[in-house]
């Protein structure tokens, strides 16, 4: 049987059933949001289409044994190769076996992870295929939300939208998969943009602590106006998350002070950012914002050896042109 995520469940369903109508689209595209999940969803249809008993996918019928090793014939991935494009001459190899006869007589199924890496010549390789179906020939490809997408290769298909789920969903999922209150799991998942799965990973990790305690020292910097003591807490493995909970504690602070009360990422700080914000105007808040952003782009475009060099700047600036204004 299938262990889907629950918010995956709706579109499985709707898909699979048009499969057993008979009028399944030869060429799936998924578009799909990070940290949701989406090969979860792409396995288990490609494992619905090699069953071959009635309730798919059964997981005891020699299809579906043999794609649970790894091993069906009639299965093939396309994916990266070390982080590699991928290119034409991976593309060809799966043509040629789609072009071959079943070796189970079921379905065959090709599974394009990272669409969105295909190098031209790829593509194009692979859109011959698309445009000509071959009966009993599945293709479902996977892609990146943010990625473009050759735009031919999308008219081929018929495209999904796994977008990040309802917060009510998320929720009750996040409450069976770990013990933190209510509270602290909707600012882990405001933090990690809805994402279930990034934001189990941040609460497994401990990161909602490591978040509380860099921004307990945010504060002491911002107190003392002291850079030189909240530099070196700087981690460079989790450097763009802390730019991220400093940014999003300011946002939150423009926010307050706009009277805006819906969408604050940091409902676990209220009170600190009420309190922070009875010496902050408007215009401050929102240059503190930008030099935020514009720390974090620097630390993307410039060579990494520089980047205390950045971090130190953006704290030194808030300091001059914000706190002290
Ligand atoms: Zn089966």
């Amino acid at each position: 049987m299938t262990n889907l995520y629950p918010w995956l469940t709706p579109i499985y369903q709707q898909i699979t059933h048009a499969f057993s109508q008979g009028h399944g689209h030869h060429a799936l595209l998924f578009k799909a949001e990070q940290g949701v999940g989406a090969e979860n969803l792409v396995n288990t249809i490609a494992k619905f289409l090699i069953c071959q008993e009635n309730q798919k996918p059964c997981g005891h019928c020699h299809a579906c044994l043999l794609m649970n090793a790894g091993n069906h014939p009639d299965f093939h991935l396309l994916a990266p190769i070390e982080n590699k494009d991928i290119g034409v001459d991976q593309v060809r190899e799966i043509n040629d076996m789609v072009n071959q006869h079943a070796q189970q007589n079921g379905n065959k199924v090709v599974l394009v992870q990272g669409t969105e890496r295909l190098t031209e010549a790829a593509a194009n390789a692979i859109l011959k295929t698309l445009e000509e179906p071959r009966p009993n020939s599945y293709f479902l490809l996977q892609a990146d939300l943010s990625s473009p997408l050759i735009a031919t290769i999308y008219s081929r298909c018929q495209a999904w939208l796994v977008n990040v789920p309802p917060q009510d969903i998320a929720l009750s999922w996040l409450q069976s998969q770990c013990d933190e209150e209510t509270k602290q799991i909707l600012t882990a998942l405001r933090i990690n943009y809805h994402r279930p799965l990034s934001t189990l990973a941040f609460l497994q990790q401990g990161l909602m602590e490591k978040r509380r305690a860099f921004l307990r020292q945010f504060w002491v910097y911002y107190i003392r106006r002291s850079p030189l003591e909240l530099l070196p807490l700087f981690d460079k493995e989790l450097i763009f998350q802390q730019i991220d909970w400093i940014a999003a504690f300011l946002s939150d602070a423009l926010k307050d002070k706009l009277k805006i009360k819906t969408n604050w990422i940091c409902q676990d700080l209220t009170k600190g950012i009420q309190q922070f914000n009875q010496k902050q105007t408007t215009l401050g808040l929102l240059k503190a914002n930008q030099i935020i952003q514009t720390m974090r782009l620097n630390l993307i475009q410039i060579n990494a050896v520089n980047q205390e060099i950045i971090l130190l700047d953006g704290l030194t600036k808030l300091i001059t042109e914000v706190f002290e204004k």
